[in-house]
């Protein structure tokens, strides 16, 4: 049983992106531990009949629900290749020193200075949780703690600063990380659904009079709801004037600095201490593919650093700078497990350095741009249309829309709204999503799908206006 060709077939996403009824599969899965094995010719049958057949179409053109999509074929093969031929990134193999070129490559691109370093991670939680890791160690020690060792009760009250709109895995983090969920400070947003500044500054100016630690400004480069940029340069000289360390969540937006039209939004990326982008994300690198990068090396080794074991001891002597290492088996090869949470970890940078190698930063910077264009389609459609509404107008690559029958409002409209998408989900052609904004629900395309051009954008308003008559009866 060979698997490749139904792997390509499905890579085609051809034909309508019906969801399979779960009865047609689970049957054919849904076992207890099996005490003989079926030996591998029967797991490839499954694998090719029920896991890759009925498989999560997220790659499909007409799909901009979520802000993860199905990895190039670049990626996908690069993935392969780095399962079988380098999965420990910290030995010396090329699979090693591609990993660390990727994350150097992915720090030019996104503008960072050259000094900066990063870390592949699992996904944009493990890399906004290593900003903020750092960003705790490093508000420890201008009191004098050592976080890391000595634990965070020793820090009077942390607080942490960022927008009503952060998204929720920042809160996890901030549990995990010992700084508490409760100790966020939820700022509003101001008329223009950023964070608002003035109450920004007001609340760090009372919480530092009352003996309070701040410990990151958190600001949102693209927040997933509208895909709305905050002020990061003003944000960036506020944490500066406050001695606090400023952390960026790019894990959606961070690419889209590579838009010209919207550049100036992100402020000068050398001002940020840390920032989390997700390769899985934009890049449509394989899901578990985020990236941490970091002003700091030092800092984040005293953050994250493992003591070494009596069995790794050689960890030390690595210094290849002045001889070649006799074996790969020597000694450790570039970059260190001391800035993440990881130790055995996949080199996920080859995909990032495959898809990089393939489409280049004129690839990427033209898909951000097309991307970015389907959204502005949306919006000056909707706006054009009598029937249709503009409830977000993007900044990226999400706009956000309804349709507007006669005489609806409230609740009635929220509902027509809703019965769309569930209609647009059952022809399965257009695939946006939707969200609940302070106006009510809207339909919600995100473009980030590498097989996504205009023409799926363009569909889905017609199809939108389409579903609409229909249901209002025109
Ligand atoms: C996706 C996302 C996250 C979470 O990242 P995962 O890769 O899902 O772990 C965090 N913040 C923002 C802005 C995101 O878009």
């Amino acid at each position: 049983m060979a698997l490749l060709p139904s792997l390509v077939e499905f890579t085609q996403f051809e034909g309508v992106d019906r969801a399979v009824p779960r009865s047609e599969w689970l049957d054919l899965i849904d076992e207890p531990l099996p005490q003989v094995g079926a030996g591998s010719e029967e797991v490839l049958q499954l694998l090719n009949d029920v896991v890759i057949k009925r498989g999560l179409r997220t790659g499909h053109p007409g799909f901009s629900g979520w802000v993860t999509t199905t990895p190039t074929t670049m990626g996908v093969v690069a993935d392969l290749a780095q399962t079988v031929a380098s999965a420990q990134r910290w030995w010396i193999h090329p699979g090693n020193h591609v990993d660390s070129m990727a994350v150097e490559w992915m720090i030019e691109l996104l503008g960072f200075p050259k000094t900066f370093v990063g870390q592949f991670t699992s996904g944009g939680s493990t890399a906004n949780l290593v900003g903020l890791g750092a960003a705790r160690q490093h508000a420890g020690e201008r009191i004098g703690i050592d976080v890391a060792h000595d634990g965070v009760s020793s820090i009077p009250s942390p607080r942490i600063y960022t927008s009503v709109q952060v998204h929720h895995v920042m809160g996890r983090s901030l549990g995990v990380l010992g700084l508490g969920r409760a100790n966020v400070r939820a700022i509003p947003l101001a008329a223009n659904r950023r964070i608002d500044l003035d109450v920004l500054r007001s609340t760090l100016e009372r919480d530092v009079e009352a003996g309070a630690t701040p410990i990151a400004i958190v600001g949102n480069a693209g927040d997933v709801n509208t895909g709305m940029v905050d002020p990061l340069g003003p944000m960036a000289a506020l944490a500066r004037e406050f001695g606090v360390w400023f952390h960026v969540d790019g894990a959606y937006g961070g690419f889209g600095i590579l838009d010209e039209r919207v550049r100036d939004l992100y402020g000068n990326p050398g001002d940020y201490d840390s920032f989390a982008v997700d390769p899985h994300k934009w890049l449509a690198a394989p899901v578990g593919t985020g990236l941490a990068i970091c002003r700091d090396g030092d800092l984040l080794g005293r953050s994250f650093g493992v003591e070494t074991g009596a069995y790794d001891r050689e960890r030390e002597h690595l210094d290849f700078e002045q001889r070649e290492p006799e074996s790969p088996w020597e000694s450790t090869g570039r970059g260190t497990p001391d800035w993440g949470v990881d130790f055995s970890t996949p080199s996920r940078g080859i995909a990032v350095w495959a898809i990089l190698k393939e489409i280049g930063a004129a690839g990427v910077r033209d898909r951000i741009v097309r991307h970015n264009d389907c959204a502005r389609l949306v919006a000056d459609r909707s706006s054009a249309s009598e029937e249709l509404e503009l409830m977000a107008s993007p900044e990226l690559s999400i706009t956000c829309f309804r349709y507007r029958p006669e005489g609806l409002s409230g609740t009635d409209l929220d509902e027509f709204n809703e019965q769309i998408l569930q209609e647009l989900r059952r022809r399965g052609e257009s695939l946006p999503s939707g969200t609940w904004l302070d106006d009510g629900f809207a339909i919600r395309p995100c473009f980030i799908n590498p097989r996504s051009g205009l023409d799926d954008a363009a569909r889905l308003v017609d199809d939108v206006i389409e579903i609409g008559r229909i249901l209002s009866g025109g």
